[in-house]
C-alpha cells in the first residue's frame, strides 16, 4: 500500500540542494605549466587497444598521455593505478562527489583511500563543446561502473568474455604476470572516456546515447605519479545501443605517451598522499 503524502510534501521536494563537496578549496591544477610541458612534449611510447580488448601501459610522473579516437566512434573504460603500488587506484565515486558526474579540463582523477590524491589531470578534452545535452547526457563519466559479465549472466543468462572488466583483467594480468584470479581484485570502476551517459530525470535510470566523439578527438592527462593504466575499447562501441555482445561496431583506441619538454616542470612535485593521520579516533 502506498502511504499517503504528507500535508507539505511540496514544501518539503521545494528545499533547495546543497552542494556535498564545495570544491573551491580543492587546490588548482597548473594547467599554463602542464600545458607549457605538453607543447612540443616527445612521444615516447604509443599503444593500441585493440577492438573489444584492453591494454595496458605506462606514465612516469610529470608526462602525459592522450587517448585518442582512430578509425570510428568508439568508448573506453580507463583503470588507473599507481605504477609503484597497486592497492592504490582510481576512485570514480570520489572523484564523483568531487567534481560531479563527468570529467572534463581541468578536472582530475583522484585514488583510493587512504592515500586520496590526484593521479592524472585532464589538461585537454576535445569534447569539452558538448557540454550537458538536453537528456541531461554528458561525456566521460564516473557514474557507470565498466560492462561486467556478471551483470549479463544476472540479467540474461549470458556468458560473455569480452566485457571491459574480463578486458581489464586480461590486460593487467599480462602487463604484470598476475593469474587472471589474482588480476581480477584490481580491476575498479572506471573513467567512461568519450561515453556520453546520464541519469533519466523521471527514474533517475543510468542512460547511454552515441557518443559523440570522432576520429581525431582526443582526452589529455597529466600523469601526477607514477601510472600503470589500462584501457577497454568497450564492446559497446559508441555505446548508442548495447554492449555485453559482438553486436556493436567496435575500433581500436589509442594511447600515446609524452616526455615534459625540458624545463618545463621547474618547481613542479608529485603530490604526497593524503594528510589524514589514519589513527580514525583511537
Ligand atoms: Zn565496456
Amino acid at each position: 500500500m502506498l502511504m499517503p503524502h504528507p500535508a507539505d510534501a511540496d514544501a518539503r521536494r521545494a528545499v533547495k540542494p546543497v552542494i556535498c563537496y564545495p570544491n573551491d578549496t580543492l587546490p588548482v591544477p597548473p594547467l599554463d605549466m602542464y600545458r607549457r610541458a605538453f607543447e612540443g612534449a616527445e612521444k615516447v611510447s604509443e599503444v593500441f587497444a585493440p577492438a573489444r580488448e584492453a591494454a595496458c601501459f605506462r606514465v612516469p610522473a610529470g608526462h602525459m598521455f592522450r587517448i585518442s579516437s582512430v578509425e570510428g566512434p568508439q568508448v573506453g573504460d580507463l583503470n588507473l593505478w599507481n605504477a609503484n603500488d597497486l592497492s592504490e587506484r582510481f576512485y570514480s565515486g570520489k572523484s564523483r562527489a568531487l567534481h560531479g558526474t563527468h570529467l572534463t579540463t581541468g578536472e582530475r582523477m583522484w585514488s583510493s583511500f587512504p592515500y586520496l590524491r590526484p593521479m592524472a589531470t585532464i589538461i585537454e578534452d576535445t569534447l569539452h563543446w558538448y557540454g550537458m545535452d538536453q537528456y541531461g547526457g554528458s561525456v566521460h563519466d564516473v557514474i557507470g561502473t565498466r560492462c561486467d559479465p556478471y551483470t549479463g549472466n544476472l540479467l540474461a543468462g549470458s556468458q560473455y568474455h569480452h566485457c571491459c572488466h574480463s578486458n581489464l583483467i586480461r590486460a593487467l594480468a599480462d602487463e604484470t604476470g598476475m593469474s587472471l584470479a589474482e588480476a581480477e581484485p584490481f580491476v575498479h570502476d572506471v573513467l567512461n572516456v568519450f561515453m556520453c551517459t546520464g541519469f533519466t530525470r523521471d527514474t533517475g535510470q543510468y542512460f547511454m546515447k552515441a557518443s559523440p566523439v570522432r576520429p581525431g578527438d582526443h582526452l589529455d592527462f597529466f600523469a601526477e605519479i607514477d601510472l600503470l593504466g589500462a584501457l577497454s575499447a568497450c564492446p559497446g562501441g559508441d555505446c548508442s545501443s548495447e554492449h555485453s555482445s559482438d553486436t556493436a561496431a567496435c575500433y581500436p583506441l589509442k594511447v600515446e605517451v609524452f616526455a615534459p619538454v625540458s624545463g618545463a616542470l621547474e618547481g613542479w612535485e608529485s603530490p604526497t598522499v593524503n594528510g589524514y593521520d589514519g589513527t580514525h579516533g583511537r
